[in-house]
């Protein structure tokens, strides 16, 4: 099915400038594809940001793209490339605000801009299913910016936009517990930062909830504040009765393989003023008195309410499927992935995310004509996703694009 011309009028639209949109800015523009970049916030890796106290447990080496690299070293700005794990915030100064200014991006690249909707021009979501009709009207988008909504039309669209902004709920089941969204403004969603923030966190009661890398960071960030200020409470709630922080045994990953050990250390007691609760979820939420109090539901249908003054709740995130709900995308049912990719995930299930390589290109199509998601977005809920496989998706969209663009 030949997709129509991508042309300045009708350019590749990439939505979301974090790590994986500007890699494919990077690529449109080495294979002269238009392009528009398309990024909600004021800055690019705005989602990096939010994170950006936090160091990853990739090595600069494993962090930063061969293309983004080489490209950063014809300007003489190149990152460093050993052993050590940048932050977040390293990672966008030494590399994603430079990769964004480059003269082949800059000019295409729209901040302040967020995508609420895209569609095909002339068509509803049921018309001329998986059609070269279809593949020949182009996409409508539908921006927000800070002048008010405009229509943008594209030839071609890779959705970028990651997960982050789109958290799970801490109720059972993945619903919102009853109150939790009167408590929005209450509930901490991102890996506090402790040090810029301190004054919000020493002394108070924190419940945090959740077991995964983000979740163990957090433990381990607030049993530190803990140690130094005594006066610190931390609950942490998990919904596995028996986690597993350290599944591997040789982690090729050093800064991974510590962050397991200090869980499993805090879990077994190792912090006077961290508690454990496992096998339990979140049944409901209220606020008096200055407090909040939160009712826990563990094995046995035991329930316990303990009063706290924050929530932490970092529980995992999906991205926003509402972005293209008027077009063809297969989704999977239980990951909410693209299909393709996500049975692809699903039969590789399991092991290390060192061990993921991209999927090829095939695994990445829907039935909507030159629409794909990519990055960690693509992955749903699997939490696998590493940059590098990233770097790969862009490489087979982008030169399956050059070959007909
Ligand atoms: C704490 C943490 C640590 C991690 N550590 C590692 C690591 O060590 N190694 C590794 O390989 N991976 C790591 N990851 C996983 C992954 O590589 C990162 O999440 C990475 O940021 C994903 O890049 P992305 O470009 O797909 O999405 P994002 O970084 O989430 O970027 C999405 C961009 O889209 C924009 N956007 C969102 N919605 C819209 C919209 N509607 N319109 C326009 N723009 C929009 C956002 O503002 C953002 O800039 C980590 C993730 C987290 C959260």
């Amino acid at each position: 099915m030949a997709p129509p011309t991508l042309t300045p009028d009708l350019p590749l639209a990439i939505l979301g400038a974090g790590p994986i949109g500007l890699e494919a800015a990077l690529a449109a523009a080495q294979a002269s594809l238009p392009f528009v970049v398309l990024e909600a916030g004021d800055e690019v890796a705005s989602h990096v940001a939010d994170w950006g106290h936090v160091h990853l447990f990739t090595p600069w080496s494993m962090s930063v793209s061969p293309r983004m690299r080489q490209r950063l070293a014809t300007r003489g700005l190149a990152p460093p490339n050993d052993d050590e794990c940048p932050t977040g915030d390293a990672l966008r100064q030494r590399v994603l605000l430079p990769v964004a200014t480059d003269p082949s991006i800059a000019p295409h690249l729209r901040l302040g801009t967020r995508v609420v909707s895209i569609g095909r021009q002339g068509l509803l979501k049921h018309q001329e299913i998986a059609t070269a009709a279809r593949a020949a009207r182009p996409f409508r988008l539908l921006l927000e910016t800070a002048e008010g909504e405009e229509i943008l039309l594209a030839g071609a669209v890779l959705d970028c936009t990651g997960s982050w902004s789109s958290p799970h709920r801490l109720g059972d089941g993945g619903l919102p517990a009853p109150g939790e969204r009167r408590l929005e403004d209450q509930i901490c969603r991102r890996i506090p930062d402790l040090v810029r923030d301190a004054t919000d966190w020493v002394g108070r009661r924190i419940l945090l909830v959740g077991g995964g890398h983000s979740a163990q960071t957090a433990a381990r960030d607030l049993a530190q504040l803990a140690t130094e200020h005594p006066a610190t409470q931390i609950l942490w709630a998990l919904r596995d009765e028996r986690p597993q922080f350290a599944p591997l045994v040789d982690d090729p990953l050093p800064a991974r393989r510590a962050l397991g050990e200090d869980a499993a250390r805090l879990f077994a007691g190792g912090c006077p003023s961290l508690a454990v609760r496992t096998g339990v979820v979140v049944e409901a939420l209220a606020a008096h008195d200055g407090a909040i109090h939160a009712t826990l539901r563990g094995p046995g249908e035991r329930t316990e309410t303990v009063t706290v003054d924050r929530i932490v709740s970092l529980v995992g995130a999906t991205g926003d499927a509402s972005l293209y709900r008027q077009l063809q995308i297969h989704e999977c049912y239980a990951t909410s992935g693209p299909m393709k990719l996500a049975a692809a995930l699903l039969g590789a299930a399991g092991g290390d995310c060192l061990e993921q390589t991209s999927h090829g290109v095939e695994a990445l199509r829907s039935p909507e004509p030159n629409f794909f998601v990519l990055g960690i977005k693509s992955y749903g809920r699997n939490n696998t996703f590493l940059l590098r496989v990233g770097w790969e998706q862009v490489d087979e969209v982008i030169a399956e694009l050059a070959s007909v663009g």
